[in-house]
C-alpha cells in the first residue's frame, strides 16, 4: 500500500516536469522518497529545474550560561521525568499535568509574547490556577549544580529544580551549507527567499525552518508544495496569513490570521467581537466552558482572523484556515449551518455577533 502510494506520488510528481535536487526534508512527508544526500550536491547547475534546501532548525540555549548543571539541563527537543522543572521561556502545561512542579521563567511581560495580549493573560490566570509558578519580566542568567538540584539564577532571586529545560526558541540550520559561497543572500543564519520562496540565486529555493518565519511543520509542508509547482514553473506566492498557530495547552490555543491588535492597526476600522464557550451548549455539556473565540474583521465585514482559547481550539482552527483562505466575508461564515450541539456552532456565533444578530448572547 505504502510502495502503490509512493508510486503514485512519483508519478505525479515527474508530470510536474521539475528535476530538483532534495538533500533531507524530514518533516514534509511528501518527499521522503526523494531524499538524496549533502550539501555537497549543492550547484548552480540546475537549468532543468531547481535545488530545494530544507536542512530544517537547532535549538537555542538562549545565552543562558549552563555552567556545571548541564547534565540537568534538557533543550527544547529532549524529554524527562522530573518531580520539579525549571521551564525557561515556555509555555509548556504539560510537565504540571503530570505532576512535576513547574516554574516558568518569561523574559517578556507576558506568556505567548507574539500572540494577542489577551491570551498571554488569560493562559498565564488558568497556569497559575493549575498550580504553575509564573515568572514574567524576568531573565535566566545562568543555570549552575546545587547538589541533586540545579539551580536557575534569576536577576535577584533563584529558582531550585530537579531539571532545567530550555525552550527559548530554534535557529536556522544552514552553517556549512556552502550556500554563501554560491552568493545565497542569508540574514542572520536564515536563508533569506521571496514569495515565491526562490533565493537571490535563481534555481535555489528553500523552504521550512530554514528560512526563518513560522517554524512548524504544517508551514514546512505548505512551503514545500508551493516551491515544488513553482520550480514547475507556476508562479504561486505563499500566504502566511493561513497558517495556524497552535497552543497545545489545557486549554488549548489557536489562532490563524491576523490578530486583533495586528488588524486594528493595519486596517483602520476593523473591530473584533469575543463570543464565551460558556455560552455554547456542547462546551458546557461536555464540562469545558472555559475560553472564548474572538472573531476579527474590517469595516467591510471581510474576515481578518480569529483566535480561539478553550477545548479543542487546535482543530477547529481548520475552519478559520478554509474561511481566510476562500477571502470569506463575516456574512459568509454566518450563512454556513453548524450541527448542534457541537463547539464548532462558536463560528456562527461569534459572526452573528459580529454582525450584530446574536442568539445566544446578550
Ligand atoms: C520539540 C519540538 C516540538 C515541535 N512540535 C511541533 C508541533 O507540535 N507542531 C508543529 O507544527 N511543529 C512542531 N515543531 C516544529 C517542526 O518540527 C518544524 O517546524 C518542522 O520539522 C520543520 O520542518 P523542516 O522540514 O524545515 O525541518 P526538519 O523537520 O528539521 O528536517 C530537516 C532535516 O534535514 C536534515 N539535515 C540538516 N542538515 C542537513 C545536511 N547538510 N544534509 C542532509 N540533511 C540535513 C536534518 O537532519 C533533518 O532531518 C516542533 C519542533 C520541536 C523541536
Amino acid at each position: 500500500m505504502q510502495n502503490k502510494k509512493k508510486k503514485l506520488f512519483l508519478k505525479g510528481f515527474k508530470n510536474r516536469d521539475a528535476s530538483i535536487i532534495f538533500f533531507s526534508v524530514a518533516a514534509s512527508f511528501l518527499f521522503v522518497a526523494l531524499i538524496t544526500s549533502a550539501a555537497t550536491t549543492i550547484s548552480t547547475n540546475v537549468s532543468t529545474g531547481g535545488t530545494l534546501t530544507v536542512t530544517g532548525a537547532a535549538t537555542l540555549n538562549g545565552n543562558v550560561t549552563l555552567g556545571d548543571a548541564a547534565a540537568d539541563v534538557v533543550l527544547s527537543t529532549g524529554g524527562f521525568q522530573a518531580s520539579s522543572t525549571a521551564l525557561v521561556g515556555g509555555n509548556a502545561t504539560f510537565y504540571n499535568t503530570v505532576g512535576s512542579k513547574v516554574h516558568v521563567v518569561e523574559l517578556m511581560d507576558r506568556l505567548l509574547p507574539t500572540m494577542d495580549r489577551e491570551l498571554g493573560k488569560r493562559l498565564e490566570v488558568v497556569l497559575k490556577k493549575q498550580g504553575v509558578d509564573i515568572r514574567t519580566s524576568t531573565k535566566v542568567g545562568s543555570v549552575r549544580s546545587s547538589g541533586d538540584k540545579v539551580e536557575a539564577l534569576l536577576q535577584d532571586s533563584k529558582i531550585e529544580s530537579e531539571v532545567a529545560l530550555i525552550c527559548v526558541g530554534r535557529r536556522p540550520n544552514t552553517s556549512g551549507l556552502g550556500l554563501e559561497g554560491l552568493g545565497v543572500l542569508m540574514e542572520k543564519g536564515r536563508i533569506v527567499v521571496n514569495e515565491f520562496l526562490e533565493t537571490n540565486v535563481k534555481g535555489i529555493f528553500a523552504i521550512g525552518d530554514c528560512i526563518g518565519g513560522p517554524m512548524l511543520a504544517h508551514a514546512a509542508s505548505y512551503e514545500g508544495m508551493i516551491a515544488c509547482d513553482n520550480i514547475a514553473g507556476t508562479k504561486k506566492g505563499v500566504d502566511y496569513n493561513l497558517i495556524p498557530s497552535c497552543i497545545f495547552t489545557e486549554p488549548e490555543i489557536a489562532v490563524c490570521g491576523l490578530c486583533e491588535d495586528e488588524a486594528k492597526k493595519a486596517y483602520p476600522g476593523s473591530k473584533a467581537v469575543k463570543f464565551p464557550y460558556m455560552a455554547s451548549s456542547k462546551a458546557q455539556v461536555i464540562t469545558r466552558p472555559d475560553g472564548f473565540i474572538k472573531m476579527v474583521g474590517d469595516a467591510s465585514g471581510r474576515l481578518l482572523g480569529i483566535e480561539i482559547m478553550g477545548h479543542n481550539a487546535c482543530d477547529l482552527i481548520g475552519e478559520a484556515s478554509l474561511a481566510i483562505a476562500m477571502k470569506a466575508n463575516i456574512e459568509d461564515m454566518a450563512a454556513a449551518v453548524h450541527a448542534h450541539p457541537t463547539l464548532s456552532e462558536i463560528f456562527g456565533d461569534a459572526s452573528h455577533l459580529f454582525l450584530g444578530k446574536a442568539i445566544h448572547t446578550i
